[in-house]
């Protein structure tokens, strides 16, 4: 250690949000250079690496090969994809002297296709499946949480081609095991949820999710197994309901309405129900956005849900991708002055009865989109279009046609699982994988044909899964560390001990270094601490820096013996010096 290039620091970074980030940052193990951005230093190189190397193991244990694409790209098979477009401001662009289009890698599915096309032309060349371990850029809105969500970051991404949808299936089944494999070997507690499966609709798309508070991701539990991401649960829909029994749409004066508790006393002040109460959840909430498309266009967009829920911002995100939704403004409701805040409902009472004004017959300047629980038949509570006014009896398909379903209402602890399998936990967690059965879009953007055995052209159909390699060294940070410091498990650790020479004289010294020496002959890697510091300073930075197992070669060694302790459990046990080697030996090889 005298010789490492590291400093851990007393003091924690004043960006730091999570643990792991402190961490990694005090421990002399990540510098940030700008946001979203670091260099690794020797001691997270190492455990970046031993990351790295598991990963290349279980791609390879599966049969994928191994291959490296640069992170700079032309722009044309983005173009080709429509990327270059749909990714937006998430892609890194830049222009060459000659005034070419590049742009940095956010992800290959392009790179990877082309390549096959180039080389294989035949269906006795698959199944293939390639990967990477590779830099990735994207300019992420919200960097956060140092390496956890990076603007640079390392992936590994693979791609599986086969020549028909059994042989995706088989790929996809086999990067999923080796996904567990790798991630049991990680040592994270971790589950495997259902994804967005995107525009392709129908196609399995699963997320490794790290179980942790201080993840971004939300994921739902049932007791009979269901899993989701958030973004990916499909709301059930009510059966339709007969609107015989309900009156005429019917204005009411609800001045000082700002919330809807208020609304909801000021219906049951003016209407008492004789089966109860009204309640939040019988009012039909608008809540308006405005949707920027990638192209640069854009549109309002209103959501129309029960107003006991709101917009979860992260399903309404995933839904509305690649365009992006923003909460309007001031200046968006001037632009459209016949929306009145606070009192937009989808139907106005004119003279000559009650008219549309949101949806499919409606203001055509707006989408109209409400929650699956807005079925045909079932009747709400809404804004009246006028200030201080809302209606009783608006009724769903009698009295408005929406322009379609939006699934975008938060889900709730105790919600029903959507497949009948019992209320839905809530927890959170952080992406550490995803697999993703892409079918034959980009085969198809990109002409990917093979021929089949009858020796008819056929469009391959592929595969993309990816690791976040250097999110995964922040997320075991994440699940290891105390309020000491980082605590690595065994197969990411830097070192498998560290040993600390503590005490004056040189005889402490030269024992230490001699079973350093003995350590590492015996193959272990060893990280000896020689500097001149107290032991006070060593032990602390040993805690920070977080091997799994130290030894102290310090008070003891006049009656003979060592101190091994485990960072972990903190466990300490005295050792006579002459067993220490095979006692260390048993300890790290289990
Ligand atoms: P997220 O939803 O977290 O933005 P994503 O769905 O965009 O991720 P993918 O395109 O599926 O990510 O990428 C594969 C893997 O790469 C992810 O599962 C994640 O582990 C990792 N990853 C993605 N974005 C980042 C990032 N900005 N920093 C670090 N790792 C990332
Ligand atoms: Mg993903």
């Amino acid at each position: 250690m005298s010789q490492l290039f590291f400093r851990t620091l007393r003091e924690d970074p004043a960006d730091a949000e999570v643990p792991s980030h402190r961490w990694l940052v005090r421990a002399g193990y990540i510098r940030r250079v700008a946001p979203g951005i670091y260099s690794w230093l020797p001691l997270g190189l190492r455990v970046l690496q031993n990351v790295e190397q598991i990963v290349r193991e279980e791609m390879d244990a599966i049969g994928a090969q191994e291959v490296r694409f640069p992170g700079l790209l032309p722009r044309e098979p983005y173009e080709a994809s429509n990327r270059w477009t749909e990714y937006g401001a998430n892609l890194f662009r830049l222009v060459d002297r000659k005034g070419g289009d590049y742009l940095l890698g956010p992800t290959h599915e392009e790179m990877f296709t082309l390549l096959v096309k180039d080389l294989y032309s035949s269906y006795k060349d698959l199944p293939l499946s390639l990967y990477q371990i590779q830099i990735k850029y994207r300019d992420e809105a919200r960097p956060r949480a140092g390496i956890l969500r990076g603007r640079e970051f390392v992936m590994k991404d693979s791609y599986s081609f086969d020549v028909n949808d059994a042989g995706l299936d088989a790929s996809y089944a086999n990067h999923r095991e080796a996904y567990i494999r790798i991630f049991d070997r990680l040592g994270l507690d971790y589950v495997i949820v259902q994804a967005m499966s995107g525009a392709m609709g129908g196609s399995a798309s699963e997320e490794f999710l790290a179980i942790a508070d201080n993840g971004e991701d939300t994921f739902v539990r049932s007791p009979g197994g269901y899993a989701a991401n958030v973004e990916a649960v499909r709301v059930t829909a009510p059966p339709q309901q007969d609107p015989a029994g309900v009156g005429p749409v019917t204005e009411i004066d609800t001045p000082a309405t700002g919330t809807i508790a208020e609304l909801v006393d000021a219906v049951n002040a003016q209407f008492p129900r004789a089966e109860g109460p009204w309640t939040a959840a019988d009012t039909l909430k608008n809540v308006v956005f405005t949707l920027q498309h990638p192209d640069g266009s854009s549109e309002l967009l209103i959501v129309g849900l029960p107003g006991d829920r709101d917009v979860d911002v992260k399903r309404l995100e995933a839904a509305v991708a690649p365009a992006e939704a923003v909460a309007a403004t001031d200046e968006d409701f001037a632009a459209h002055p016949a929306l009145v805040k606070g009192y937009i409902g989808p139907v106005q009472v004119t003279e000559s009865g009650v008219v549309q004004f949101l949806g499919t017959k409606g203001l055509s300047a707006v989408r109209y989109l409400t929650d699956p629980r807005v079925v045909a038949g079932t009747s709400w509570i809404t804004g009246a279009n006028r200030a201080d006014t809302h209606q009783l009896n608006v009724v769903a398909g009698r009295d408005f046609t929406s322009d379609g379903v939006i699934d975008v209402a938060e889900v709730r602890e105790g919600d029903p699982a959507p497949d009948g399998s019992g209320p839905l936990s809530l927890a959170r967690g952080i992406e550490m994988g995803h697999i993703f059965q892409l079918g034959r879009k980009y085969a198809e953007a990109l002409g990917l044909k093979v021929l089949d055995e009858n020796g008819k052209l056929v469009t391959v159909t592929m595969g993309s899964y990816g690791v976040g390699v250097s999110r995964a060294v922040a997320a075991v940070a994440e699940s290891t560390c105390d309020d000491r410091g980082l605590s690595w498990p065994r197969a990411l650790a830097p070192f498998d001990v560290q040993v600390l020479a503590t005490g004056k004289g040189d005889e402490i010294a030269t024992a230490a270094e001699k079973l350093a020496q003995d350590l590492d002959a015996a193959g272990l890697r060893v990280l000896l601490d020689d500097r001149k510091a107290s032991p006070g300073v060593k032990f602390t930075d040993a805690e920070v820096m977080g091997m799994p197992t130290s030894v102290v070669v310090g008070r003891g060694l006049a009656d003979g013996l060592v101190e091994v302790r485990d960072r972990a459990s903190g466990e300490r046990l005295e050792v006579p010096i002459g067993d220490a080697v095979a006692h260390l030996v048993g300890v790290v090889r289990g």
